[in-house]
């Protein structure tokens, strides 16, 4: 059984991995960026309470989010394991999830962090785009699609940058982001969770680091 949170700051390559874990260990990949970008698009409460803090790169309150994990984590595809990506983000929040996890069984068995410098970190994001169709990520510098302005995943021709991946929120984003990280990290570090790895290799060099946690 495999019960992860990869932590790492924004853009530090969570997105990048989860996909292959997914692949590999047929994990449920929860994404609360990703549930709340969803919800924004279908306009739901949740998604029109969050757009006015994700837009500025601030965070969502941590009641609304934790809410939303728990909801989550109840569904089927949890059973074989989960990797939580973007969640927790902050000590209460992992402490909030400590509670949700006991509840329902299914507690933590590894932590990753994925740890990249902050100057890479705005490389990267400024240069990240999206498909609108299948939320596929794109990187301008690093990963463009294969066919010019074609989405490898789904065909698609719309894309799109994020709101808070544009230059003048990145930076607050990041900022708000790396406060909490060093708090959460030393969290799991206590309890013999945490794993570091170097997130400024290539992904096919940050997936060796990653996978070898599992095939000890
Ligand atoms: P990234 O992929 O760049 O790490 P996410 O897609 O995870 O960013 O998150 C986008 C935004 O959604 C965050 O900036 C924040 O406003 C909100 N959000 C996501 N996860 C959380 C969380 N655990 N707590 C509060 N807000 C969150
Ligand atoms: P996160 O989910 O942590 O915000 P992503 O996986 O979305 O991060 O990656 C952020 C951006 O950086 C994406 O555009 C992605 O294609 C690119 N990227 C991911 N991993 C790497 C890497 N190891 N080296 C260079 N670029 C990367
Ligand atoms: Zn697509």
């Amino acid at each position: 059984m495999i019960n992860l949170i990869l932590l790492g700051l924004p853009g530090a390559g969570k997105g990048t991995q989860s996909e292959r874990l997914v692949d590999k260990y047929h994990l449920a990949h929860i994404s609360t960026g990703d549930m709340f970008r969803e919800a924004m698009a279908k306009k739901t409460p949740v998604g029109l309470e969050a757009k006015s803090y994700i837009d500025k790169g601030n965070l969502v309150p941590d009641e609304v989010t934790a809410k939303l994990v728990e909801e989550r984590l109840q569904k089927p595809d949890t059973e074989q394991g989960y990797i939580l990506d973007g969640f927790p983000r902050t000590t209460v929040q992992a402490e909030m999830l400590e509670k949700i996890t006991k509840k329902l069984g299914k507690e933590l068995t590894n932590v990753i962090s994925i740890d990249v410098q902050e100057d890479e970190l705005v490389k990267r994001l400024s240069a990240r785009y999206m498909c609108r169709t299948c939320g596929a990520t794109y990187n301008k510098l690093f990963k463009p699609t294969k066919v010019e302005g074609t989405c490898d995943r789904c065909g698609g021709h719309d894309f799109y940058q994020r709101e808070d991946d544009k230059p003048e929120v990145v930076r607050n984003r990041l900022q708000v982001n790396e406060k909490m990280n060093a708090p959460l990290k030393d969290f799991y570090q206590k309890k013999g969770l945490l794993t570091s790895i170097d997130g400024e290799q290539t992904p096919d060099e940050v997936w060796a680091d990653v996978d070898k946690v599992f095939s000890k």
